[in-house]
């Protein structure tokens, strides 16, 4: 399947918002949004007034490179939310938050999404006890996620099991840092959702 694959400090430099994407080092002085932060190209360091239009693509964009997911992908999550019960915006953000990768990450058991992809794809992690390697994997209230027995004792486990301890895990979620596994507890509200992200735009976007 198509992925991005060019440089990802490149993607919080054109949205002008740390998309986090690179683990520990989003949160260091390396940070090229930190260190840099004009937009991408030869006219980078020029402001640039948007149009509604504009304001309301960008936060699109925002959203789907935080969570790492395809035009395609994220047009058919709007459908659903569209569809189900509620505010679509929040509907639209509980979908993207329920994929398997991005759990992951919540739960700490890798140090950013993409690295969350990586794992889920190399196969790692056990869904209620089934091998899952499908990072876009809705979980669901009630799912256990766990780093398979093997996995667990590989130095990289070994390691993210090192950097838990001190870890903010979402209130949604439960996870046991000695056995390397999760819970869903419930259904995550706009509240738990820590991101900066208009979502009333992207609906508004959409509906154009
Ligand atoms: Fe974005 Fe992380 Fe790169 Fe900073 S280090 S620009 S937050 S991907």
């Amino acid at each position: 399947m198509a992925r991005y694959t060019d440089a990802s400090c490149r993607l919080c430099r054109k949205e002008q918002t740390k998309l986090f994407l690179k683990g520990d080092r989003c949160y260091s002085p390396k940070c090229a949004m930190e260190r840099r932060g004009t937009v991408p190209g030869q006219h980078g360091s020029r402001r640039t007034k948007f149009s509604e239009y504009g304001i309301q693509l960008r936060e699109k964009q925002k959203a789907r490179r935080m969570y790492g997911v395809l035009e395609k992908q994220f047009s058919n999550y709007f459908k659903i939310a569209e569809k189900q019960q509620g505010v679509t915006g929040e509907n639209l953000l509980r979908i993207l938050e329920s994929r398997l990768d991005n759990v992951v990450y919540r739960l700490g058991f890798a140090s950013s999404r993409k690295e969350a992809r990586q794992l889920v794809l190399h196969g790692h992690f056990l869904v209620d006890g089934k091998k899952v390697n499908i990072p876009s994997f809705i979980v669901k209230e009630g799912t256990t996620i766990n780093v398979k027995d093997g996995s667990r004792k590989s130095p990289k486990f070994k390691t993210l099991q090192e950097n838990l301890s001190g870890k903010i895990i979402p209130k949604w979620l439960e996870a046991d840092v000695e056995k390397m596994s999760g819970k869903v507890v419930m259904v995550p509200a706009r509240d738990d959702i820590d991101i900066e992200i208009k979502d009333n735009l992207i609906v508004e976007y959409y509906s154009k």
